[in-house]
């Protein structure tokens, strides 16, 4: 008896815990579906980013992390501090948005 009450908050605290922690997962996946937005990490920074594209052409990005401190292009612009404009994507995320988008990771927005 006193060994089963021992065990008990071990099974009955983790499972809820873990489930909760799945639910909040989906009910952000469903919030940037939503949007459009689909959860991307560079291939090569492993920068997270949240992507939306509206036609072949017109990429969104939003970092949901300071890129300067993921990705190596961000942190030499950052760095130089003369940057014309603050851009979106570096050539790495790039190539993994084209990767995204050709494995159906990304759909296209109409
Ligand atoms: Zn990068």
């Amino acid at each position: 008896m006193a060994a089963t009450w021992a065990k008990a908050p071990d099974f009955a605290d983790q499972p809820d815990r873990r489930s909760e922690v799945r639910a909040q997962t989906a009910a952000d996946k469903r919030r940037y579906l939503e949007d459009g937005l689909t959860p991307l990490r560079c291939h090569s920074c492993h920068g997270q980013v949240l992507v939306r594209k509206a036609s072949a052409h017109q990429t969104s990005v939003q970092w949901t992390t300071n890129p300067a401190a993921h990705c190596p292009v961000f942190a030499e612009l950052a760095a130089g501090g003369s940057a014309p404009a603050r851009p979106d994507t570096c050539p790495d995320l790039e190539r993994t948005i084209k990767w995204a988008v050709d494995e159906g990771v990304v759909e296209i927005i109409d």
